[in-house]
């Protein structure tokens, strides 16, 4: 059995929790020490009971406290090496912390979770994603990838769970209110993915084994949860009530692989 949640999922902070066989990591930690604390505790956890966080890039919404709550616990934190030099760059504090450099194709395991890092296309030193796995269940997660390769979805199909990004909306994202340059980047091949385009990755995908689909990294800017929903409901043929979304305040409650 595997079970997950998020703590938030967005521009201001991601943080989700996924714990098999008696073994919780954080994945991602973009929300302060004690937040993330407060958080955790709204889904019956607290930091004693995680055993170590993993990174996906040095973005703040992702890494930007992963470090700090790593020397608060006393957790070890998993990231590829560009992604600790980032950090380091940016003059986060690594002092006291256990770094464990992955290699991007390499599987590995934290107790009784699988953790199959992949590489996806984005604006940040070596950003990774994550399949977590029991060994019987696959959750899949991708936020902050421009846009979608070979690789991802050969990766992503057959997982149970997808935690899948749906940043914005095309149509929201042009004609808002974001100068150019940066409407540019978020709907560039290494920024963010928009509804349409997420919604045909998980066309894409062998999806024979999916029984739970989350949208997020929602844009609360550029996107609304109708139009995310919309948008993965049609790649499935299923009721847009399927879908789950996770938000940035309360991110989603735990779903369960077993
Ligand atoms: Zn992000
Ligand atoms: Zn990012």
């Amino acid at each position: 059995m595997i079970r997950f949640a998020s703590l938030a999922s967005g521009s201001k902070g991601n943080c989700l929790v996924a714990e098999s066989g008696g073994t919780r990591v954080l994945l991602d930690c973009g929300l302060a020490p004690r937040e993330t604390a407060r958080r955790l505790g709204r889904l019956g956890l607290a930091p004693a009971d995680l055993a170590g966080i993993l990174v996906t890039h040095e973005h703040d919404d992702h890494a930007g406290y992963a470090l700090a709550f790593a020397s608060e616990h006393g957790l070890p934190v998993w990231l590829t090496h560009g992604t600790l030099q980032a950090l380091a760059d940016a003059g986060k504090r690594c002092d006291g912390v256990a770094a464990r450099l992955i290699d991007s194709r390499s599987a590995f395991t934290i107790g009784g979770i699988g953790v199959q890092p992949y590489t996806v296309p984005h604006d940040a030193r070596e950003p990774v994603q994550f399949v977590l796995s029991d060994g019987a269940f696959r959750l899949g997660v991708l936020t902050d990838i421009g846009t979608s390769t070979a690789h991802v979805e050969a990766t992503l199909s057959g997982c149970d769970a997808l935690v899948l990004e749906c940043n914005h909306d095309l149509k929201l994202l042009w004609g808002g209110g974001y100068p150019k340059w940066l409407k540019e980047r978020i709907a560039g091949p290494f920024g963010h993915l928009d509804n349409a385009t997420s919604g045909r990755l998980l066309a894409a995908l062998d999806r024979s084994r999916l029984r739970h689909v989350i949208g997020a990294h929602l844009s609360e800017q550029n996107n609304r949860p109708e139009l995310a929903r919309a948008a993965l409901a049609q790649a499935l043929g299923c009721e847009d009530s399927w879908i789950g979304i996770a938000t940035q305040e309360e991110g989603f409650g735990w779903r369960e692989l077993k």
